[in-house]
């Protein structure tokens, strides 16, 4: 519509808009004019035919013949006007002005024709064909003002004409001048009717010029806007197909405009993958506007993308003709866009999906599907610190992304996983059916790690735990799904490797008091919460005591005495066991420093102390700072600091050995229970756990074992020591199993240092019953 009007009203560019509407009234006029000139031709001979069939017979047949050829030659010249306008060009305001001209002239000219027609043969007939003529001329004259109504000076001019003649008509047959009124009565009626038809031509002339001139201002100032711009412009007809394609918008198409023009917007939009097109189409269909709408468009076999902004046209005459709008390529920016959320979607280590994208699937889940239908499994390795620790983070990012590889591989396009940080992995199970199925799939997952990860040179044997969490039982939303899942895989790590849990309601209840603890354990031995305490480990043969073993107790002002056992394992996972850990050496090397010469110092330190590099510094200055002869002092380590042998940690053990600092090994019999172990290090002491001294009494079993231990590490030199010892009967049998020390309430539980004093004073010897 915009090139339409742009080319009708290009040569009247440059002039001001009065003599734009001027011209555009004069071409309108000629238009409407011209339109009817045929049938004005046709209807001025028919009436000639009929005038003559009127007269004949009454007037000399020569005067009519010579009258008829000149009113014929009268209307045929109307030709000349409709020839030069079909001929001519309608924007050329001369030539039409011409034509106008012509016009006007040739209607006062069939007027004159007629006039003289009724003037000469009007006297010569009798009053029934002067009524036939009168009524011939008063059709004539009806007929051709109203079709000439657009063009009021040639309406006027017949008209006038043809009043004047045919008053003088009607004077010349007899007529009196009273008579002749009703004929002016008819003209000034006439005057009247051109006055109104003329106006209302004009008025609508008028609009229409106002509208195209506004839409020609638009069409001008979108031109410009689109000269400028990135964006181009584009149109459809009321039937959706393109139109006045503009050259950036055929460019930007990779269309030629003859192509472009008058192809369906549903075409040069085909359905796309992402459905982009397919909400476009559907909404151009409905008539409703786009507002940065996305659209995919094919230009030269290759996928482009378009933001599109559009609105449909309304016409008060002819309702809704179109849509016309923007469009901008956004190829570049959508694609930065997607790389950007693809990264912000990605773990970019294996390439599985984030914690963030892994929540957004979750709370979509919950969104779409019933909650009891989603399930996630929560997973984390067992030792992956001790790796990337030991091994270097190098090995340990390629453990990883072997793992993600084989959760890939398993979860093919059926789930969705996850890695959301460290070592912790999350699988999405849609479709569940019960609780089963969730730790049917844990299972599986577990059984991922059945072959080794090989990185390199090492041949790396490492397990994961599971938790499980069903939607809807064990979580109403993303979140609480996600925390349950977690709680469970705490519960499952705690219960040893390689195992798996399913959520239960318990769970929340042993975390929250573990949160407790480790919120009120940081900074406890500044606040001089932290008190140690000792037990005496005899010699059996001598009855002395020959060491103490450090004990640590905790009394929380807000929590009260907390359980060794119990805060321990809380310090331990959350890296307070180091502080406190160098807090126990000090103080037990201070407090032993006062003891007699001969009494060792027995301290329990976690494999996480030993992990950390900076243990044997502080232990030196410790040893030196309260003048401890480094072979006074016991560490006692558990069996799972073994397992990292060939670690930094052996590096330590042995760097203590070195240092005269003896190892004992604790709890023996309780973890990995390898006799071999006791040969792949020269232990000070193993301590025989208070389980299998406790059941002497009543598994035989337990004496066999016990024996085992004690005939291992005789023939190693070490000592054994056994735990836990509580009854007489028990002491007895330790004794018939060589136990060379022993430790236990059946001769003095832990005590502070202060009581201490006064035991070793009191009870520096076994009592002779005991003995
Ligand atoms: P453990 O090293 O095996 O310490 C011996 C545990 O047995 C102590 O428990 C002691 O009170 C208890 N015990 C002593 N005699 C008997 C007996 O006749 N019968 C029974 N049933 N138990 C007896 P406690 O003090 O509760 O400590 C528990 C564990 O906490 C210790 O086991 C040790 O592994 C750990 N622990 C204690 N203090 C420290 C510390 O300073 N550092 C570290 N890393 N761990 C510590
Ligand atoms: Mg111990
Ligand atoms: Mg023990």
């Amino acid at each position: 519509m915009t090139g339409r009007l742009i080319a009708r009203h290009a040569p009247a560019q440059g002039g001001g808009r009065a003599p734009r509407l001027r011209a555009e009234i004069t071409q309108r006029r000629v238009a409407a004019v011209q339109r009817l000139i045929p049938a004005t031709l046709i209807f001025n001979l028919v009436h000639v035919g009929l005038f003559a069939l009127a007269v004949w017979g009454a007037v000399p047949s020569g005067h009519f013949v010579l009258w008829g050829c000149a009113t014929a030659l009268a209307v045929a010249l109307l030709l000349v006007p409709w020839r030069a306008y079909r001929r001519g060009n309608p924007s050329r305001v001369e030539d039409m002005e011409r034509i106008q001209r012509q016009i006007t002239l040739l209607a006062g000219l069939r007027a004159l024709a007629w006039g003289v027609g009724a003037i000469v043969f009007l006297p010569q007939l009798g009053p029934d064909r002067q009524l036939l003529v009168g009524l011939i001329a008063g059709g004539m004259m009806c007929a051709e003002v109203f079709g000439f109504a657009a063009f009021p000076l040639a309406t006027l001019v017949y008209g006038g004409v043809l009043t004047l003649t045919g008053s003088m008509a009607l004077l010349s047959a007899g007529m009196t001048a009273f008579e002749i009124v009703p004929l002016l009565v008819f003209f000034a009626y006439v005057l009247v009717i051109v006055r109104h038809q003329a106006g209302l031509f004009l008025e609508e002339t008028r609009d229409a010029h106002a509208r195209d001139e506004a839409q020609r201002d638009v069409a001008m100032s979108l031109n410009d806007f689109e000269a400028n711009s990135s964006d181009w412009l584009w149109q459809t007809d009321a039937s959706g197909r393109f139109c006045a394609v503009s050259p950036r918008f055929s460019k930007a198409a990779g269309l030629d405009a003859e192509t472009l023009n008058g192809m369906h917007f549903s075409e040069l939009f085909a359905p796309d993958a992402e459905f982009f097109n397919t909400v476009i189409c559907e909404r151009v269909r409905l008539r409703e506007p786009l507002s940065d709408a996305r659209a995919s468009v094919q230009v030269g076999g290759v996928q482009r993308y378009w933001s599109i902004s559009a609105s449909p046209q309304w016409d008060r005459v002819d309702g809704f003709c179109g849509v016309r709008g923007v469009a901008q390529d956004i190829t570049g920016k959508l694609l930065a866009e997607r790389r950007l959320q693809q990264l912000a979607h990605t773990d970019q280590l294996t390439g599985l999906i984030n914690r963030t994208r892994f929540l957004e699937l979750l709370t979509e889940a919950f969104a779409t599907r019933p909650a009891s239908e989603i399930g996630i499994v929560s997973l984390d390795l067992t030792g992956f610190k001790l790796i990337n620790d030991t091994l270097g983070h190098p090995v340990g990012d390629a453990l990883l992304r072997d793992l993600g590889a084989r959760l890939r591989a398993w979860a093919g396009d059926a789930f969705d996983v996850a890695r959301l940080g460290g070592d912790e992995f999350t699988v999405l199970l849609l479709d569940i059916n019960g609780p089963a199925e969730v730790e049917s799939v844990a299972a599986e997952l577990l059984e991922l790690f059945d072959a080794p990860f090989v990185v390199g040179t090492h041949s790396l044997v490492i397990d994961g735990s599971a938790g499980a969490a069903l939607g809807g039982a064990h979580g109403a939303d993303a979140d609480a799904l996600m925390r349950n899942a977690d709680l469970a895989l705490y519960a499952a790590k705690a219960e040893g490797r390689g195992r798996k849990r399913m959520f239960e309601a318990e769970m929340c209840a042993g975390l929250l008091r573990r949160k407790q603890l480790e919120c009120a354990l940081h900074g406890a031995e500044e606040r001089g919460e932290l008190h140690l305490y000792y037990q005496p480990i005899f010699e059996l043969s001598t009855g002395k005591v020959v060491a103490y073993e450090a004990l640590l107790r905790w009394t929380s002002p807000e929590l009260g005495p907390v359980d060794p056992e119990e805060f321990i394992s809380v310090a331990e996972e959350s890296g307070l066991i180091v502080p406190i850990g160098d807090w126990v050496l000090a103080q037990a090397a201070r407090d032993a420093a006062s003891w007699p010469s001969d009494i060792q110092v027995c301290v329990n330190v976690s494999p996480v102390q030993l992990r950390n590099t900076t243990l044997l510094s502080k232990l030196v200055q410790n040893l030196d700072r309260y003048g401890l002869l480094p072979s006074r002092l016991t560490l006692e380590i558990t069996e799972g600091v073994l397992l990292e042998a060939g670690s930094h940690v052996a590096g330590t053990l042995h760097d203590l050995l070195n240092l005269g600092v003896g190892i004992a090994l604790d709890d023996f019999g309780t973890g990995y229970s390898s006799l071999s172990y006791l040969r792949s290090f020269p232990f000070s002491k193993i301590k025989i756990d208070e389980s299998f001294v406790e059941g002497l009494d009543s598994n035989p079993a337990n004496a066999q074992i016990i024996r085992a231990i004690v005939d291992m590490a005789n023939a190693l030199g070490f000592d054994v020591v056994a735990e836990g010892v509580e009854t007489p009967m028990q002491l007895a049998e330790l004794k018939a199993l060589n136990c060379k020390y022993v430790q236990g309430y059946l001769f003095a539980p832990p005590q502070s240092a202060n009581d201490l004093i006064v035991l070793t004073d009191r009870r520096g010897k076994l009592k002779a019953s005991q003995a």
